[in-house]
C-alpha cells in the first residue's frame, strides 16, 4: 500500500457516514502519491494525515423565531480547514442537506481551490440545514442575526472570512454583516459578497459564471474552437447558472436549459435570462413559471437535463448532480466539453465515463474559482478603502482564470496525465499548500 492508500482507508475510518468528504478525499489522494513520490520527506512531515484533518469544526445551535412566534432551531457549522496559505476562505451554504459530511468535503476542496487561485486565501466553509425556501424576508433575518450571534467570534479580516454559497446571497450577507457589526461595534472586512453599496466589490455576482465560462473558453481554444455557434446546457438557476449563461450568450452560444431542485426547463429558442431572473431574483419563484414567459418552452419535472443534446455541459446547480447515466447521456449526443460551476458536480463514475470517452473535463475547484477569486478582490477593497471599477476586477478574473487553466494544463502533463484536468487541479493546488504547510513545520 502506498502512503496514499494508507492515508485515505484511515481517513475513511475517522470519518464515518460521511459519504460526500469520503467521496472527496478518495477523489484527489490518489493524485497526490505522485507528488510523494517527488517529495518523499512530505511523508516524514505527515503531510496527508494533516491534510485530510480540518483544523477545527465549529458545530452550533442556531436558535430563532418563526412568523407565527414558534421558536425553530437549525444546526449551523464552521470549517477552518486549512490555513497554511492565508486566512480561511469560502462560503456559507444554507440548505436542507447541510451535514458536517458536506461542509467538510466543501472545505477540503476549497483548500485546493484557493491554492489554485494564487492568491493567499487557505480553505474553510461553513452553512446550516437552515432551508429558506418558502421563508418570509424577517425570518431569514432572524435567521442570519442568531446564525451571526455566534460565529461572529471565529471571524475577523485576518482569520477567518466567509462569503455566500447556495441559498446565501447579498440579502443573507447583509443581514449577517449588519448584526456583526452591531456586535462588535466595527466596520471590519468579514464578509464578501457584500452589496457594492457598503463595501462590496463590482463584478461579485457575476464572478463564478463569467470566470467559468473564461476557462471552459481556454478548454475550446486548446481544441482550436470557440463558443461561437455551440449549443450549451446549463444546470442550475442561481446567479452561477444565470451569470454562466449570460457570459455563453455573449460569447454567440446558445443556453438551452437551466434548473432547480423542482425540474428543468427547455427552451430550443434559446433561454430567456431576463425571464429567469425576474422568476428567481424578484418572485424567489420557482423555475416552472418559465413558461409563464415562453410557451414554447419545456419544462420537466422528471428526467435528466443531461439528455438535452448539447455541445458543451456546465453543471451549476449543487454536488453530485452529473452521474454516470447523465455522463452516458452526453457522450450518447455529441458533447465535448464539461465545466464545473458547482463544487463535485460529477460523481466518480461519471468522471470516469468522461475521460474513457474523451470529453474534455474540468473539475469545480479549478473551474469555479473566480467567485472565491473575486472576494480576495473585495477584501483588498476593504482593506485599501478604495474601490475598483467593474472593467478592472473582470480583467483580473479573466487573468486569474487564464492562470489557473495554464496550471492545471501543464500539471497534468507534466505527470504524464496530459488532459486530466482533475489530475491537473489536484496536484497543483497541493503542491502550494504542502510546501507552506512543511516550511511553517508541523502546526
Ligand atoms: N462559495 C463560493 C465557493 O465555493 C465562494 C466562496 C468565497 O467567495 O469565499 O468558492
Amino acid at each position: 500500500m502506498t502512503y496514499a492508500e494508507r492515508v485515505l482507508e484511515q481517513a475513511i475510518k475517522n470519518n464515518p457516514g460521511e459519504p460526500e468528504f469520503q467521496q472527496a478525499m478518495t477523489e484527489i489522494l490518489p493524485n497526490l502519491q505522485l507528488v510523494i513520490d517527488k517529495y518523499p520527506e512530505y511523508e516524514e512531515a505527515g503531510i496527508l494525515e494533516r491534510i485530510v484533518e480540518p483544523e477545527r469544526l465549529i458545530s452550533f445551535r442556531v436558535p430563532w423565531v418563526d412568523d407565527k412566534g414558534k421558536v425553530q432551531v437549525n444546526k449551523a457549522y464552521r470549517v477552518q480547514f486549512n490555513g497554511a496559505i492565508g486566512p480561511y476562505k469560502g462560503g456559507l451554504r444554507f440548505h436542507p442537506s447541510v451535514n458536517a459530511s458536506i461542509i467538510k468535503f466543501l472545505g477540503f476542496e476549497q483548500t485546493f481551490k484557493n491554492s489554485l487561485t494564487g492568491l493567499p486565501i487557505g480553505g474553510g466553509k461553513g452553512g446550516s440545514n437552515f432551508d429558506p425556501k418558502g421563508k418570509s424576508d424577517r425570518e431569514i433575518m432572524a435567521f442570519c442575526q442568531s446564525l451571526m450571534t455566534e460565529l461572529y467570534k471565529y471571524l475577523g479580516a485576518d482569520t477567518d472570512v466567509p462569503a455566500g454559497d447556495i441559498g446565501v446571497g447579498a440579502r443573507e450577507i447583509g443581514y449577517m454583516f449588519g448584526q456583526y457589526k452591531r456586535i462588535t461595534g466595527a466596520y471590519r472586512g468579514v464578509l464578501t459578497g457584500k452589496n457594492i453599496i457598503y463595501g462590496g466589490s463590482l463584478g461579485r455576482t457575476e464572478a463564478t459564471g463569467y470566470g467559468l465560462v473564461y476557462m471552459t473558453e481556454k478548454m475550446l481554444e486548446t481544441k482550436g474552437q470557440t463558443f461561437d455557434g455551440k449549443t450549451v446546457a446549463v444546470s442550475g438557476a442561481g446567479n452561477v447558472a444565470t451569470y454562466a449563461a449570460k457570459k455563453c450568450m455573449e460569447l454567440g452560444a446558445k443556453v438551452v436549459t437551466m434548473s432547480d431542485s423542482g425540474g428543468y426547463i427547455y427552451d430550443a429558442d434559446g433561454i430567456n435570462l431576463d425571464a429567469v431572473c425576474e422568476i428567481k431574483e424578484v418572485r424567489r419563484g420557482r423555475i416552472n413559471e418559465y413558461l409563464e414567459f415562453n410557451k414554447n418552452a419545456k419544462y420537466y419535472e422528471k428526467g435528466l437535463i443531461w439528455s438535452v443534446p448539447c455541445d458543451i455541459a456546465l453543471p451549476c446547480a449543487t454536488q453530485n448532480e452529473l452521474q454516470a447515466d447523465g455522463a452516458a447521456e452526453l457522450v450518447k449526443n455529441g458533447c465535448k466539453f464539461v465545466a464545473e460551476g458547482s463544487n463535485m458536480s460529477t460523481t466518480p463514475e461519471a468522471v470516469e465515463i468522461l475521460h474513457e470517452n474523451k470529453i474534455f473535463y474540468a473539475p469545480g475547484k479549478a473551474a469555479n474559482a473566480g467567485g472565491v477569486s473575486v472576494s480576495v478582490m473585495e477584501m483588498s477593497q476593504n482593506a485599501s478603502h478604495i474601490p475598483w471599477s467593474f472593467e478592472k476586477v473582470d480583467s483580473e478574473l479573466k487573468t486569474i482564470m487564464c492562470n489557473i487553466y495554464a496550471a492545471i494544463y501543464e500539471t497534468a502533463e507534466r505527470y504524464g496525465m496530459k488532459d486530466n484536468l482533475m489530475a491537473g487541479a489536484n496536484i497543483a493546488g497541493f503542491e502550494k499548500v504542502a510546501k507552506a504547510m512543511l516550511m511553517q513545520g508541523a502546526v
